[in-house]
């Protein structure tokens, strides 16, 4: 088997990495260890409207719900109420917004091959474990979108993100207040150094956290989160669909090396501030795709990948790391100041007028650039001496 471009995984990266490679003329293979597509899922499944646009799909039969803002709760239980004008997000099925990706790749004509495990590199291509056999796939570029765990970066002595959240959610009926509203839960109760989450849909939530890794297990804030007044007031009893997972923070130094090149986790195009991959990923996967295919007709160096997909999103990856940095930082006596301070009906205004849950930098700035803003610095200031 001989192609111009092999990309590993069938994540939404890896499906737009591959259609892109393929638009752009190549002969590409797209592969994917499991016997499903998208499975298991690791996801909350919200995605942004700009997700959406970004991966070239419309409002289909995967789009589970609109959201249009977030209740967020401080430790102390304060309500902060982020209404957007209009939809903001979608609660999407993640195994179904893959499939739908995979099969438009497939429309544009890339080889697709489940059951087929990377195993490592050759010096032509790579190995596989497919349906029980060992094989080798002749390829000139090869493209990692294999995941936060990405053996494609190991083989090829690629390192990966060296920070991650540890992530853990379950899946139950929930009588949310609005169900058009994600809750979102603040403090060291329940998730230290990031937040948690319940998303509702049709009578159901996904109710979860993300934290900095540390000594207590997942399952102790997952429990407290259950306690909290709001949560217990909505879920009752009984769970499905457990989730456990792990989001990269922050690209390694390098994600091209020789004739392959990282996408998606497996370059950490994560978003900082919420553990979104979906968005960035495809951004990102588009370029490689694109660049790969004119690689492998030798019409450029993989390294123009590097340079544009950092050009393209490395500040807001950047800043959006120094935000989370912060807010990670913040005991639950100054969150709860923060969240008192983006209470002020003034403040409000300005979310409601540039909140992007994928651009949280130009909040940021429009935020920084007001009269008042002494108690954002003072904020932001406590966090930052507790990070240098
Ligand atoms: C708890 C949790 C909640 C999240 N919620 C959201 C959210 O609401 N919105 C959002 O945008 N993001 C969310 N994320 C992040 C999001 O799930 C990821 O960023 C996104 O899935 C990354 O896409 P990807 O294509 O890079 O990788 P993945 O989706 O991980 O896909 C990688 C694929 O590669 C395959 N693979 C791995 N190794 C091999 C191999 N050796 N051979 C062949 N195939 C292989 C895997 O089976 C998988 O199909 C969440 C993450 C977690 C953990």
């Amino acid at each position: 088997m001989k192609y111009d471009v092999v990309v590993v995984g069938a994540g939404p990266a890896g499906a737009m990495a591959s259609k892109y490679a393929a638009k752009n003329g190549a002969r590409t293979l797209l592969i994917e260890e499991h016997a499903s597509i998208g499975s298991p899922v690791q996801c909350t499944g919200l995605i942004s409207t700009a997700a959406l646009g970004e991966c070239e799909v419309g409002e289909e039969n995967f789009v589970l719900s609109k959201m249009k803002g977030a209740f967020v709760y401080a430790p102390n239980g304060e309500e902060l109420c982020i209404r957007g004008k209009d939809t903001k997000a979608y609660v999407i099925d993640r195994k179904e917004f893959d499939r739908v990706l995979v099969e438009r790749s497939i429309e544009y004509g890339v080889d697709f091959q489940l059951k087929t495990r990377f195993i490592e590199m050759e010096r032509n291509g790579i190995s596989v474990i497919s349906n029980g056999e060992k094989k080798d796939i002749r390829a000139d570029v090869i493209i990692g979108a294999d995941g936060i765990q990405s053996n494609v970066g190991r083989s090829a002595g690629l390192f990966r993100s060296r920070n991650f959240l540890s992530g853990i959610q379950f899946e139950a009926p929930y009588s949310a207040n609005d169900p058009e509203f994600v809750e979102i839960f603040t403090g060291t109760d329940y998730a230290p150094g990031f937040f948690a989450w319940a998303v509702p849909f049709s009578g159901m939530a996904r109710i979860g956290l993300a934290r900095n890794p540390g000594d207590l297990p997942a399952k102790h804030y997952l429990e407290k989160l259950l306690k909290h007044r709001i949560v217990a007031s909505r879920y009752r009893s009984s769970r499905t669909e457990h989730v456990i997972g792990c989001i990269p923070l922050g690209p390694p130094d390098k994600t091209v090396k020789d004739n392959v090149m990282l996408v998606g986790d497996a370059a950490g195009q994560v978003k900082p501030t919420s553990g979104g991959g979906v968005y960035m990923g495809a951004v990102c996967a588009k370029i490689a795709g694109e660049v790969a295919a004119k690689a492998s007709r030798k019409e450029a160096d993989l390294l123009e990948y590097e340079k544009r997909w950092r050009r393209s999103v490395e500040r807001e990856l950047a800043i959006g790391m120094l935000i989370h940095k912060s807010l990670g930082k913040l005991s639950d006596e100054n969150l709860n100041d923060f969240i008192r301070f983006l209470n002020r009906p003034e403040i409000g205004e300005i979310i409601t007028e540039y909140g992007d849950m994928d651009h949280p930098s130009g909040l940021m700035q429009k935020l920084f650039s007001r009269g008042d803003k002494l108690e954002l610095i003072r904020l932001f200031g406590i966090a930052f001496k507790t990070l240098f």
